[in-house]
């Protein structure tokens, strides 16, 4: 690569308490927490709506709050920001609400499911009743460095260049973008994405003009139908449904297409396959430009054939249509950021707890496939405060997808409720770091966990 010596030029300086890079799924929260706990804080967002791989990646997660407690019951391990925009979405409308799912391949719990436009305007009014500055449409692009402390975030947008002089940051990009221009360690983790799951990218879309009822009548022994529920006001109009179309010999025409062993469909509109998960993406590092673009033309091709062969193939689907896809592809895996501690697969199913926790969880995505790798008894597991910590960084905590080493692990922590139990610990930690004035090392455990307790974070059942 040829470099060009640019021009130093006067930018202006926006000044802040933390910075966040990123206003998706854990984003969100981190700065929701932030500003709750009392810092001034500024969050930027490339895309022109909030929300991350929720809503411009579609997903309309199906997640979970809570860990089997035994055979029959569960117990909720996850309540303060996450919670509270759980049961805003479903007062708004956008939500299936919890479906509780004892004998789900997930081992229990309540399964949920959010509707991504809804969320659009809850996430957006959750953050400007926090009093976040929230810049939109706006590309974090690179750090002024102070030896291991970060100076200034810098970012571009309709105003042009600016310096945002945070006294802490927080990397919710996904791909961890400021631990990369901060000069972080990073490792790949993309490149045996497909071992685990469909792959590193996938991209979510969704059906109108669907017959249900001769989905699940005709296609008997492929389609399961594994929740229903109805709406909150008792209307019959939201419902989950869960299809595997798992016979490669009865839907030819989607086997051909090579998407993986199975299309997990969710309904939660009447006649609309509302989020149909292309769970094989493309294999490609989607934390380089050329790459991710490569990524999200192919797809967008990709989930056309797939409508296509939906129609050919699936009794229910003759006259369904393609309704939506997702603004930008959803990645998985791309790179992780060494942190002081990564949580493995091992502490997790050892139910393994921490002196310095910041959360609970329990999620784990591989589960169905491999029971073993759930948390033990008691079901759930602890998130430390120190998987946050980017190694070599004294004022930048991580949160999200971009954390967790081992893949068998990540494919636990990178879920959704994961990323937003996160959220909120870095938050709230990196406000308490700006108000005593000190690096994310320095900051008392207690004062942590009392302030993490005033949000509602569980931190024992
Ligand atoms: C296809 C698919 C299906 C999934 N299904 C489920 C599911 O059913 N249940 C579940 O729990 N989880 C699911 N997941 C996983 C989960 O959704 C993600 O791991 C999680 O949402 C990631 O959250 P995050 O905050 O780390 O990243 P994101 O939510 O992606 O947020 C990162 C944000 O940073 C922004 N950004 C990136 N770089 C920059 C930059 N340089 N400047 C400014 N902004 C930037 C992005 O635009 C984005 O808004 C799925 C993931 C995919 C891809």
């Amino acid at each position: 690569m040829k470099y060009y010596q640019e021009k130093g030029r006067e930018i202006p300086i926006i000044e802040t308490d933390v910075f966040i890079a990123g206003a998706g799924t854990a984003g969100c929260i981190a700065a929701i927490a932030a500003a709750r706990a009392g810092a001034r804080v500024v969050l930027a967002e490339k895309m022109p709506v909030p929300g991350g791989t929720y809503t411009n990646g579609g997903i309309g997660t199906s997640s979970f709050f809570s860990a089997p407690k035994d055979d029959r019951q569960t117990v909720r391990i996850v309540d303060g920001i996450p919670y509270e925009l759980a049961l805003r979405l479903e007062k708004e409308g956008g939500a299936t609400g919890f479906i509780h799912t004892p004998k789900d391949d997930h081992r229990g719990g309540y399964r949920f499911v959010g509707d991504h436009e809804v969320y659009k305007a809850v996430i957006s009014e959750m953050l400007m009743e926090a009093g976040v500055t929230v810049y939109l449409q706006t590309m974090f692009c690179g750090v002024v460095m102070d030896g291991s402390r970060i100076q200034a975030a810098l970012v571009e947008n309709k105003d042009g260049r600016q310096a945002i002089f945070a006294k802490q940051y927080i990397d919710a990009s996904g791909d961890g973008d400021i631990a990369k221009f901060a000069g972080a360690e990073q490792i790949e983790n993309w490149q045996n994405y497909d071992q685990v799951c469909g792959g590193p990218t996938g991209l979510v879309f969704g059906m109108a003009g669907v017959d249900f009822d001769r989905l699940i009548a005709e296609n008997e022994g492929a389609v399961r139908v594994s929740y229903q529920k109805p709406a909150a006001d008792g209307t019959p109009t939201l419902k989950l449904s869960f299809c595997h179309l798992r016979d490669p010999e009865r839907y030819k025409a989607l086997a051909d297409l090579d998407i993986n062993f199975f299309t997990g469909i969710q309904s939660i509109h009447p006649g609309e396959a509302t989020y149909i998960n292309n769970s094989k993406g493309v294999k490609v590092d989607a934390s380089k430009a050329e790459d991710l673009s490569m990524a999200e033309m192919k797809l967008r091709v990709k989930i056309l054939r797939m409508a296509q062969a939906f129609k050919a193939c699936v009794p229910g689907f003759e006259h369904a249509y393609l309704s939506w896809a997702a603004t930008q592809i959803g990645i998985r895996a791309s790179k992780i950021t060494v942190c002081d501690k990564t949580i493995t697969q091992e502490e997790i199913s050892n139910a393994a707890r921490f002196e310095d926790e910041i959360g609970l969880y329990a999620f784990h995505d591989l589960a169905p496939k491999k029971p073993e790798l759930f948390a033990k008894d008691p079901g759930f597991y602890g998130f430390p405060y120190r998987m946050l910590l980017a190694k070599g960084c004294d004022n930048l905590l991580m949160a999200g997808r971009c954390v967790t080493e081992e893949i068998q692990a990540h494919m636990s922590t990178r879920n959704t409720v994961g990323c937003m139990v996160m959220g909120q610990g870095a938050g709230v930690a990196a406000a308490l770091c700006a108000q005593a004035d000190c690096g994310t090392r320095q900051l008392a455990y207690p004062k942590l966990k009392k302030a993490l307790l005033e949000q509602n974070v569980i931190l024992e059942v």
